[in-house]
Parts: structure tokens; C-alpha cells; sequence
């Protein structure tokens, strides 16, 4: 099986490693990722929204599952292809640009994307600010997205109660 340089199994065949259309809320976006971490990108993605900017303004520049290298590599599978990135607001975040986020949004994008398990392409080498992978492994996602599940859950019961 083919991976993505995250570790995570990759295919042409977006049905094999369960990929499947997941809508963002707060949003008329939907996003293409692997079912094992969608939980996590679309949980991500909607707090960027209310928190960071929001994704449906402008065109559809709003990315998920593609099986790619990465953007100038010939062996490397990007995170696209496994189904475990997203791209947000590609057009104002593009590939190389550095400093595309105001400087006071840095820090909760950080906080963010270490929330929800994802690394941001904005600490990579060659600068990708509209990028988002998931970081953690299928069993820490999985654990992950049972304690945010949970976390929901508690909340819903709280308010129940009241
Ligand atoms: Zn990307």
C-alpha cells in the first residue's frame, strides 16, 4: 500500500482508503478527506472559519483529497493524496508566500492545528499557509477523535440539562 509522507495509506482509488465528501459547518464548503480523520480536518476547518477567517468567502479555493506528489517532488506523496490535508483559502494563502496571515492570527492557528492534530504548512520549509496535515498517527487519531467526541457529548448533556 502507498502512503503519504504522513504515514497515512494513499490511492488513486479515492473508495479504497475511504474517501468520502464531508460539508464544513458554518459553510456552504464541503471537503474530500479519509473517513478515519475527517472528524479532525472538518473540526479544524470549522474553527479557522468562526476563528481565524472565513472559508466561503471568495472563490472555491477550498481543497481535500488529491492524489498528488508533492508540488515539485517526484517520489514524495503529498498528504492529498491519502486524503489527511486540507487547503483553506488557497487564493490568499498561496504556495511559497510567507506572512499571508496577520501576525496576531499566528498563534491561534498554531493552537489550532495542535488542537485538532494537524500540522500547519505554514512552519514548513518552503512556506504553504493554505495547508493543514493531519501530524498524529491512525491510533492517536483515533483516540483523539473519541475524546473530542466525548467532549461534545458532555457539553450537549450540560445544556440538557439546564
Ligand atoms: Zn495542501
Amino acid at each position: 500500500m502507498l502512503t503519504s509522507y504522513n504515514g497515512w495509506p494513499a490511492s488513486k482509488d479515492p473508495a479504497e482508503i475511504g474517501i468520502k465528501s464531508y460539508p464544513i459547518p458554518g459553510t456552504m464548503i464541503k471537503l474530500r478527506c479519509a473517513e478515519a480523520v475527517a472528524p479532525l480536518l472538518i473540526g479544524f476547518a470549522a474553527e479557522f472559519h468562526a476563528l481565524i477567517e472565513p472559508i466561503d468567502d471568495g472563490g472555491l479555493d477550498d481543497w481535500g483529497y488529491c492524489f498528488r506528489m508533492v508540488r515539485g517532488s517526484t517520489d514524495r506523496l503529498s498528504c492529498h493524496a491519502s486524503g489527511t490535508a486540507i487547503d483553506l483559502n488557497a487564493t490568499k494563502h498561496p504556495l511559497g508566500a510567507v506572512g499571508t496571515f496577520a501576525p496576531e492570527k499566528v498563534p491561534m492557528i498554531r493552537a489550532l492545528a495542535n488542537k485538532w492534530g494537524c500540522k500547519w504548512g505554514g512552519t514548513f520549509s518552503r512556506a504553504d499557509e493554505m495547508h493543514f496535515e493531519i501530524r498524529v498517527n491512525p491510533t492517536k487519531a483515533a483516540k483523539m477523535i473519541l475524546r473530542l467526541q466525548k467532549g461534545q457529548n458532555d457539553k450537549r448533556a450540560e445544556q440538557v440539562g439546564k
